[in-house]
């Protein structure tokens, strides 16, 4: 593993993509993009509109309707991917790079768990690409009923900044995979990597339109996006609200939705826990990804009995993670994004004190240039707390206590969202039951963060609906044809 700032050994791509070309915005604006773990710029990059978006969609539209494209066999489709996929792996250094400059996360964590993760995704759906297949069905009648599984056409991507490239291709991948084209929207607050893959999809081979990026901000180019008449399906995820804002303007072109949002979900220890792993999973599971991570495991719930054990670990746990230079190999807590991000945590840190739940951690701004806050820990949180209903995405856990296995689980279920939960235990009859009575779509049982392609993700309740990853996502980007062949 190589390590070092190295801003300067990395070539940014600054440009939008489009029909396969690396082009200005057509008005030429540019937005700042930022390095928050040295409060400096990275690059002026190009800042779609419009007419930008809708360029982006025409050029996809076309690739999708292209000779090219349909007559492409599902197995060389594949091909493309495996070879993206290998590409990704030569450039794997670089572009975990690219994703610690931009999003101030732990080079660590970029190049051993992100990029390594981007690879298996589009692998993972680069063996789908040509086992997507439909069905012949026994109706009545000398007549033969069969099914196809189509892509749905253009696929927009939206997507945040907490794991920018990984989220994104969790949506590419699949996408390409069933025969679509996709415009993706980055976030403003990360849009490199996306740019800079999209030299390597050139490079694979792909034809021009078929993959298209419009870096942008969500008000302008999102919202275009999601307007846009000739967008079959809009594949989201971030924040709750956005999510709301783009169902309701889908409506207006009847646009296919899903939609993966935020959490607060809980982790929960149980007496009977290791209680040696459970503190390592409860510190894993709010400080990985400085808790900008959508399944943070943001809520402990600790049985009253094991209540003073487990918080003497988890605080002695908290108070090691320092937080420092991105770049530094020891680091495990980064930068926070941006400086408004920065502010968010903080004012939730106030709201907790003043609501009257107790510090035991951390809670304040380390005093370095960049954006980073200490990790930190609250107990004696009740659940109508504000810090125990509304997402921080970031380092700050609050700590709450249970007495049995159901007030756990009405605990556990007591906010709006439903992406993911943990369990601790080492009872087997304990761990299926509170995992089935978890309204969330992940339940961790004695571990915490885990995925695999393989797997789906996604939320119940407000978390969202539809599923990233495994086949499940194969649903999400393809609509099934019935056609009738008259035989009498
Ligand atoms: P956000 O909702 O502010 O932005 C997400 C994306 O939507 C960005 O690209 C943004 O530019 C765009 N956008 C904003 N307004 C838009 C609009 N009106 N129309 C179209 N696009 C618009 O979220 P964020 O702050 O970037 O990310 C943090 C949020 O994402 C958190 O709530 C987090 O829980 C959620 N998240 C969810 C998951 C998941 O899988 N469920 C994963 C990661 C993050
Ligand atoms: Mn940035």
């Amino acid at each position: 593993m190589s390590n070092g700032r190295a801003a300067t050994d990395v070539q940014l791509q600054t440009q939008l993509f489009i029909g396969g070309e690396f082009v200005d915005a057509a008005d030429g604006s540019t937005f700042r993009v930022e390095n928050p773990a040295e409060a400096s710029t990275l690059a002026e990059v190009a800042e779609a509109g419009e007419a930008d978006v809708d360029r982006a969609v025409k050029a996809a539209r076309a690739a999708f309707e292209s000779k090219e494209w349909q007559r492409l066999a599902a197995r060389d489709r594949g091909l493309l991917l495996f070879r993206l996929a290998d590409l990704i792996e030569a450039h794997i250094d670089e572009l975990a790079r690219i994703e610690t400059l931009d999003n101030g996360k732990p080079f660590f964590e970029s190049r051993q768990i992100d990029l390594p993760d981007v690879v298996r995704v589009f692998r993972y759906y680069a063996g789908w690409a040509d086992k997507i297949h439909g069905e012949t069905i026994p109706v009545a009648g000398p007549v033969l009923n069969y099914t196809r599984r189509e892509p749905l056409g253009v696929v927009g991507a939206i997507v945040p900044w907490n794991f920018p490239l990984l989220l994104a291709m969790w949506k590419v991948a699949p996408a390409l995979a069933c025969g679509n084209t996709v415009v993706l929207k980055p976030s403003a607050e990360t849009p490199l990597s996306a740019l800079k893959l999209a030299e390597l999809v050139a490079e694979a081979g792909f034809p021009g339109g078929v993959f298209n990026v419009i870096s942008g901000f969500g008000s302008k180019a999102g919202a275009a996006l999601v307007r846009h008449p000739d967008v079959d399906k809009i594949a989201f995820t971030g924040s709750t609200e956005v999510g709301q804002e783009i169902m309701r303007e889908a409506a207006s072109t009847i646009k296919k939705v899903s939609l993966e949002l935020g959490g607060k979900s809980p982790n929960i220890v149980f007496a009977d826990a290791d209680l040696e792993a459970a503190a390592r999973g409860v510190n894993m599971g709010i400080f990985y990804g400085k808790g900008e991570v959508c399944a943070a495991g943001s809520r402990l719930f600790v049985e009253s009995k094991v209540h003073d054990e487990l918080m003497e670990n988890v605080v002695a746990r908290a108070k090691k993670m320092t937080p420092g230079d991105p770049f530094d190999k020891n680091t495990r807590l980064g930068a926070i994004v941006s400086e408004r991000q920065m502010e968010r945590v903080l004012g939730y840190v106030e709201r907790g004190v003043s609501e009257g739940a107790k510090l035991l951690t951390g809670g304040a701004r380390v005093d370095r240039p960049g954006y980073f806050v200490e990790a930190t820990v609250f107990d004696k949180v009740t659940s109508d707390m504000t810090i125990a209903q509304e997402e921080i995405f970031g380092p700050v856990l609050a700590a709450l206590t249970f007495d049995d296995v159901e007030e756990a689980i009405a605990l556990g279920n007591s906010t709006i969202y439903g992406l993911a939960a943990g369990v601790w235990t080492q009872d087997l009859k304990k761990a299926h039951k509170v995992a089935h009575g978890l309204r969330a779509g992940t339940v961790w049982v004695n571990t915490y963060n885990r995925y695999d392609a393989a797997s789906p993700f996604g939320g119940y309740k407000q978390s969202g609906f539809g599923r990233d990853l495994g086949m499940h996502a194969l649903e999400q980007y393809t609509q099934v044809k019935s056609i009738w062949i008259d035989l009498s």
